[in-house]
């Protein structure tokens, strides 16, 4: 294909500890490139993601919008998006549309479907706002469930079902444990830098990541995004969680796609030690290799 190219963008959000995702991206011909945004990050990023793809772009329209999970830090930068360009499609969970078939999960008996969907829409008002605001633009909604094709990229997880199992769980697990690679290379302290030094050694011989780090189920119902653009793989992550991963690599395996031939993948949740595990990583970047090993062309894929 000549003249095919893409361009991945993660734009910064907020500061200190505070992070989320804003990523615009775009792929294709010189001419006819498409536009995606995935997650807006906050208010203000949302703002910089209008900016930077008007400026960068030279474009005021995005092909696909999709927010990967209802949390502020990824959704509420999208609504800034929707005001100001155009788009063609919003892809959210609606989990509101599914009171009837998620009911039974919640003991109190005087719950309705209604008042079920209109607790839903409160907790997870970010991401309602989206739709509402869709709405309002005739923009058309879809669902990114695994299976779906959001322009070149395939959702790999989360599946309908495992979604709606998730979905009654949202609110509950405390996020306290999870310590993120902003917070840490933004502290500064020696504990920090501990931190960062277990990370990086991640990379190479030395096993410091657990098998059993957990995270809320909002951010394991991220949607994972795999695209092959002009024959590299993209993997996009949300915040999915070591459960979101595995469903998303055994998918993957189905759809006939080696996830290790990846050319870019983002490390989940800002980078947070919960959501992988050192089974994931190999799923996602192959085997551990032995200290000193040389790695030849042909063992990376390029
Ligand atoms: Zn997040």
């Amino acid at each position: 294909m000549a003249g095919y190219g893409y361009e991945v963008d993660f734009l910064p959000v907020g500061s200190g500890d505070k992070s989320g995702d804003a990523i615009a991206l775009r792929y294709g011909e010189p001419g006819s490139y498409k536009v995606m945004v995935i997650d807006g990050g906050t208010k203000e990023s949302g703002q910089k993601l209008v900016e930077h793809i008007k400026m960068h772009y030279e474009t005021t329209h995005v092909d696909y919008l999709v927010n990967t999970h209802p949390d502020a830090d990824h959704a509420s930068g999208l609504e800034v998006v929707i005001e100001q360009l155009t788009v063609g499609e919003v892809w959210i969970h609606r989990p509101w549309e599914y009171a009837e078939e998620i009911r039974h999960w919640f003991k109190d008996g005087r719950i309705t479907d209604e008042s079920l969907a209109n607790r839903l829409k409160d907790l997870l008002a970010h991401a309602y706002r989206l739709e509402e605001l869709a709405d309002e633009k005739d923009i058309p909604v879809y669902e990114p469930y695994a299976g779906a094709k959001i322009g070149d990229f395939y959702v790999l997880s989360p599946d309908q079902d495992w979604y709606l199992e998730l979905v009654p769980q949202f609110n509950k697990t405390p996020e306290a444990r999870s310590v993120n690679m902003a917070e840490a290379v933004t502290s500064f302290g020696a504990k920090a830098l501990e931190k960062i030094a277990s990370w990086i050694d991640e990379h190479w011989h030395i096993e410091t990541l657990s098998e059993d780090g957990e995270t809320s189920c909002e951010n394991e119902s991220s949607v994972i995004l795999y695209g092959n653009l002009g024959g590299r793989g993209i993997l996009l992550t949300g915040d999915a969680g070591i459960q979101a991963l595995e469903k998303a690599c055994d998918y993957a395996e189905n759809l006939g796609v080696d996830l290790v031939t990846s050319r870019f993948i983002q490390v989940p949740h800002h980078g947070s030690r919960n959501n992988v595990s050192p089974s994931i990583l190999n799923r996602f970047v192959g085997s551990k290799v032995g200290q000193g090993t040389t790695l030849t062309k042909g063992s990376i894929s390029e």
